[in-house]
């Protein structure tokens, strides 16, 4: 068996082109806050993408570039003033945070109609009692890519790698709600592949260049690969795709999978969040 590629820039590059002709008449446009702190090489490359991204679709975009060692108490009182601006509908701090800052304290100031990344202890929360408005946007992304294979998730077996509060456990969450029988891995699983050869939807969100083997999925699975990774020169993901490709049924690439998905999901994201703004 090949597997069939699920191509998400495809996908990704539709959702876009349906939310630009959405807006291209509208009065108001939806606004995002891009805020990035220090130069990351890799943030500062996520961030680019969401900017030109923006610009494509037609949203504003405001980009704040901050020096690393900004102090806890300035980024708070800038998220403040993002959060009273009207054409600012979404706020998105880039993570991951200089050490000095509390990511936790940082994310929940963000105020939660404006969420977009769904990282606040409130969206999170509202994940966990079926009622998520803004949802984390890879876990949207995963899920929509799972989706479009066709094969279904009601009564399935997921097995997803990985148990971040900002990927793992949220499409953990979002493929009970789906209402598939999930199972999450970790580091400290004993023999993950007994789990993942059982699994007929497979999502891995590890970052460890080609951790999931051709003998560790289930003939036929949907594999959706999360990961990011820089190996031997190239952007790999975290499942072995060559090989594995020859025993799943589908499966989705890195780069060009859950990567544009995910900024898609947050264009659909801040598109609600300005709806969210009406109603307040
Ligand atoms: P993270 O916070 O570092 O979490 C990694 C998870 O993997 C942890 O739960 C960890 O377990 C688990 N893990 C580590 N080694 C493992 C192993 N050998 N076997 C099983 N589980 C293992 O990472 P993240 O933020 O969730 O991101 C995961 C990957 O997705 C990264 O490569 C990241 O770059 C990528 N990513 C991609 C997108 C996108 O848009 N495509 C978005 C976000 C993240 P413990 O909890 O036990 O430590």
């Amino acid at each position: 068996m090949t597997a069939k590629i699920i191509d998400g820039k495809k996908i990704a590059d539709k959702i876009l082109s349906e939310l630009k002709s959405k807006i291209k008449n509208s009065k108001q446009k939806p606004g995002l806050a891009l805020v990035l702190v220090g130069n990351n090489p890799a943030s500062e490359i996520y961030v680019n993408f969401k900017e030109k991204t923006c610009k494509e679709v037609g949203f504003y975009c405001e980009r704040f570039n901050l020096d690393k060692n900004i102090s806890e108490l300035d980024l708070l009182k800038l998220i403040n003033d993002l959060n009273q601006k009207p054409n600012l509908h979404g706020i998105l701090v880039q993570l991951p945070l200089p050490k000095h800052i509390n990511e936790h304290l940082i994310t929940n100031s963000i105020l939660p109609h404006k969420d977009v990344d769904g990282f606040t202890s409130l969206s999170l929360g509202n994940l966990m009692s079926e009622n998520a408005i803004l949802a984390p946007a890879t876990a949207r992304a995963v899920l929509h890519l799972i989706e479009s294979a066709g094969t279904g998730i009601e009564g399935k077996n997921a097995v997803v790698i990985g148990r971040s509060n900002i990927v793992g456990k949220p499409v953990a969450m979002m493929l009970l709600e789906k209402n598939a029988t999930v199972t999450i891995c970790h580091s400290r699983t004993k023999n993950p592949a007994e789990h993942t050869r059982k699994a007929d939807i497979l999502v891995v969100a590890v970052g460890k260049p080609r951790l999931i083997k051709k003998d560790m999925v289930k003939e036929g699975a949907v594999v959706i690969d999360v990961g990011i990774n820089r190996a031997d020169g190239k952007i790999v993901g975290d499942v072995d795709f060559e090989n594995v490709k020859e025993v799943a049924g589908f499966i989705t690439p890195v780069p060009g999978g859950v990567g544009p998905m995910t900024i898609a999901m947050l264009m659909q994201n801040t598109l609600t969040a300005m709806e969210l703004a009406k109603r307040i």
